[in-house]
């Protein structure tokens, strides 16, 4: 049986996927009984409409292009694209309580993704009045979460011991958003996770600071995006080393969706080959084990698209959104 094939390879990966996930998932979230959370919805849609009423400064929902943005030229580029650069961004929302490792893993996400795109992509901070192409949103995710304590419903799932890789949408539907997931009980053979989650459809609420970035498509060219980080004390655990859910986001800024998931068995959790799946950037389930640089063919498209075709390879491999 396929499953019995792959226990020595679940095994190995087991010994090391452990101790990576005790090291940069668990150490890291500052709880010990909480694991890593992807992204607060699965599918970003293209056109979802950027919700502007979470930013308190003067960056209005037109597409007035930042007065030191160059303008560029496209004729050469199908895929889904912004029409100047740099990007401006602004961090929104209460910007103070973002301070320290949030803003400064968000900035290392945009300095990561210019400098593999050979910075044919770039970024800087939008000052004074000027338009923001990127609103950073600063939220309290905890106290978000608050709101929702009532509409939360739980249950455990139980995965085989060697299933370390979880984040709990694994097991959920498309609009379900994650509140919690704790590990309840481990033995010999399992791993009981209690998962807490919200329906999102019938339930009043602005989901928007809690999902992932979004962006607004307007003729075919992205006119601006949106992107929420979350304060320290939201107990949002990240990646140590390689930002890798602020990455991933950024390509969501700049129109990339996400990959498409292998099979996730209900007891045995993700198989072994499909390793490959998890070290893509555009996972929909950020693995701080597994996620450690952009992949090159990323780069390579975004070298492409804002070169206008000139240099790098293209976007064979990689989904947009819509
Ligand atoms: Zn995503």
């Amino acid at each position: 049986m396929e499953v019995e094939g792959e226990i020595l390879g679940l095994v190995i990966l087991f010994l090391v996927v452990s101790a990576a996930f005790y090291f940069f998932i668990v150490r890291d979230s500052g709880d010990s009984e909480e694991v890593n959370l992807p992204d607060g919805s699965r599918n970003l849609s293209t056109t979802r409409a950027v919700n502007q009423t979470t930013g308190n400064a003067t960056n209005g929902n037109n597409t007035t292009q930042n007065e030191t943005a160059a303008s560029m030229s496209f004729e050469n580029i199908e895929e889904l694209h912004w029409d100047h650069m740099p990007l401006a961004y602004r961090i929104v929302n209460n910007a103070s309580r973002c301070e320290g490792a949030p803003i400064a893993e968000m900035k290392k996400a945009f300095e990561i993704v210019s400098k593999a795109s050979s910075y044919k992509v770039n970024f800087t901070e939008s000052v004074g009045n000027e338009t923001a192409d990127v609103n950073v949103s600063c939220v309290n995710r905890l106290e978000l979460l608050k709101e929702l304590k009532e509409k939360e419903v739980c249950k455990n799932v139980v995965l085989d011991y060697r299933s370390v890789q979880f984040s709990g949408y694994e097991v959920l539907a498309d609009g379900d958003y994650v509140t919690s997931i704790n590990i309840v009980s481990r033995n010999d053979s399992t791993n009981t996770y209690k998962v807490c989650y919200v329906r999102k459809s019938g339930v009043s609420f602005d989901w928007d600071p809690l999902d992932e970035a979004s962006i607004k498509v307007k003729g075919g060219i992205i006119s601006s995006a949106r992107k929420t980080i979350y304060t320290l004390d939201s107990k949002y655990p990240s990646c140590i080393g390689f930002p890798a859910k602020e990455v991933h986001d950024v390509m969501h800024i700049l129109g990339f969706a996400h990959t498409e998931t292998p099979v996730f068995d209900d007891y045995y959790g993700w198989f072994f080959k499909d390793l490959r799946y998890f070290k893509d950037v555009m996972f929909p389930y950020s693995y701080c084990a597994y996620i450690t640089e952009l992949n090159d063919n990323y780069a390579e498209c975004l070298k492409y698209i804002y070169s206008n075709g000139e240099i790098g390879i293209g976007c064979a491999s990689v989904k947009f959104v819509g």
